[in-house]
């Protein structure tokens, strides 16, 4: 669905016009750099990220910068894990305030904080929960499709445990990802791929050698997750209901990749799919839970019907498939499981009780099951999009879909892309400090935040 606003504001009659502005997001393509510019990395306290990340920028050919000076910067990393009192996050808005007007368009601000659990005292406890608020804040001010994003890094954690998180959060595959917190712990299992075929530092191919199911892969998210990490080097098992099958078969073709046609409400769905990617692939490192549906009615007028359906596909398959994974050695070791939630699970939507409880229900089971695939030295995720420019969005009425893209920092609607780009960072092998976690795909929409 285009978005005559955005195709409009970036014209010259546009601005004549006085057409609010709808920033051109930078998005990721084979080939790009991971940052465009230099990068003003700096710390308060005595934190211990700045020194890995100023490599990390470095590495990838551009120059640190300890102030904002008179040039654009393409970023700001500032690491406040060692800030434990007022001072401290005095010294942090010195160093915020002159760089904050010299973020280049689609620039990006990360913050790295303590987890305020973990602090001694009050103040500390304080100072580090204060960054929830100063990063939200950054993210309504931050203009020309800039971000502002915090990790909340735990003490026992070594400087490696962000790196693919500060990749992400840097890059343009973070392009709608904005005023959120992700947690880093110390990694489950071992940070290296036993496989030895995961290559995070190869920025074009992070997934190489992974194997990778996306159900609902025929159309939509899906098809944008799969065809997302088989560029990333994963191949892919696409799968969907017979229904779709000509669409998967698009998917399974694209991406060079096999189709499965199931209905995951089957009751031997766990079981066929298992048996599957053991016979094809050998086992798996990375099941995207993407297949959902809609059957919106007032809560008032729900038929079990629409009730059960819903609830069964968007909720009750991913528990299942879940206990099957966790009941056998199909996932690998460094496996990833990534569930697609919803907006509408976090802040509930008026006509959608069926749905906003299946996809809150998902983030219930994220949770619980995050130490139970530890312990195998797995992870378990969930991304919640916000409006994504979809055939679904694109039959909403139109005052509801021109709400859902402006009611955001980043003044637009996100693409399926986005969404993938998400999981393609979850589903890194590198990326094991990061579990039971919920992550936004919605360009900081205003919606239950
Ligand atoms: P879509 O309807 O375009 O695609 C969903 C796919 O899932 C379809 O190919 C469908 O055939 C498949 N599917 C449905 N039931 C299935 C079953 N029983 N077994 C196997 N496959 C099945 O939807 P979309 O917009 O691409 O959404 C993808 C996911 O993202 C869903 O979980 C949805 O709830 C979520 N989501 C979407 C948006 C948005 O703005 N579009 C926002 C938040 C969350």
């Amino acid at each position: 669905m285009s978005d005559l606003l955005s195709n409009l504001s970036n014209t010259p009659i546009a601005k004549q016009l006085g057409v609010p502005t709808v920033p051109r997001l930078r998005r990721f393509e084979p080939g790009q750099p991971l940052l465009s510019g230099p990068v003003l990395v700096a710390s308060v306290g005595d934190g211990r990220f700045a020194k890995p990340v100023s490599a990390l920028v470095e590495e990838n050919g551009q120059r640190v910068v300890a102030e904002a000076g008179e040039e654009k910067i393409d970023a700001i990393v500032l690491d406040l894990t060692g800030a434990s009192t007022l001072a401290d996050l005095a010294t942090a808005r010195e160093i915020l305030t002159p760089a904050m007007k010299k973020v280049g368009p689609s620039g990006r601000v990360l913050l790295l904080g303590a987890e305020p659990g973990e602090a001694s005292g009050a103040e500390a406890a304080a100072v580090a929960q204060s960054l929830d608020g100063l990063v939200r804040s950054i993210g309504k001010e931050l203009r020309f499709g800039a971000t502002a994003n915090l990790l909340i890094v735990s003490a026992g954690a070594a400087p490696s445990a962000v790196d693919s998180s500060v990749r992400f959060f840097l890059s343009s595959r973070s392009a709608y990802v904005d005023g959120q917190n992700v947690h880093v712990s110390v990694p489950v299992g071992s940070m290296l791929d036993p496989a030895g075929m995961d290559d995070p530092r190869d920025p074009d191919l992070p997934l190489r050698g992974r194997v990778a199911v996306v159900t609902g892969a025929a159309r939509g998210i899906g098809a944008a997750i799969a065809d997302t990490l088989a560029r990333d080097g994963a191949t892919i098992v696409a799968m969907d209901i017979p229904a779709a099958g000509e669409g998967l078969a698009k998917t399974a073709n694209r991406t060079g990749g096999t189709a499965l046609q199931l209905d995951i409400t089957a009751a031997d769905a766990p079981q066929r799919l298992l048996e599957h990617l053991e016979q094809r692939h050998g086992g798996v490192d990375l099941v995207v839970h993407n297949a959902g549906i809609t059957r919106d009615k007032l809560l008032a007028n729900m038929t079990s019907d629409r009730w059960d359906s819903v609830l069964a596909v968007n909720l009750g398959a991913q528990l299942k498939i879940n206990e099957a994974l966790l009941g056998s050695t199909v996932l690998r070791d460094a496996g990833r499981i990534v569930c697609v939630s919803s907006q509408s699970g976090i802040a509930g939507n008026r006509g959608q009780t069926n749905y906003a409880a299946s996809k809150a229900g998902v983030i219930g089971m994220v949770r619980a099951l995050a130490p139970r695939f530890a312990e195998r030295g797995a992870t378990i995720n969930a991304v919640a999009p916000g409006f994504i420019e979809t055939e679904m969005t694109g039959h909403m009425p139109i005052g509801t879909r021109e709400a859902g893209r402006r009611v955001n920092s980043l003044k637009q609607g996100g693409l399926p892309v986005d969404v993938a780009e998400t999981i393609g960072w979850l589903g890194q092998a590198e990326s094991g400090g990061v579990n039971g976690q919920v992550v936004r795909v919605c360009g900081q929409s205003m919606l239950g935040a």
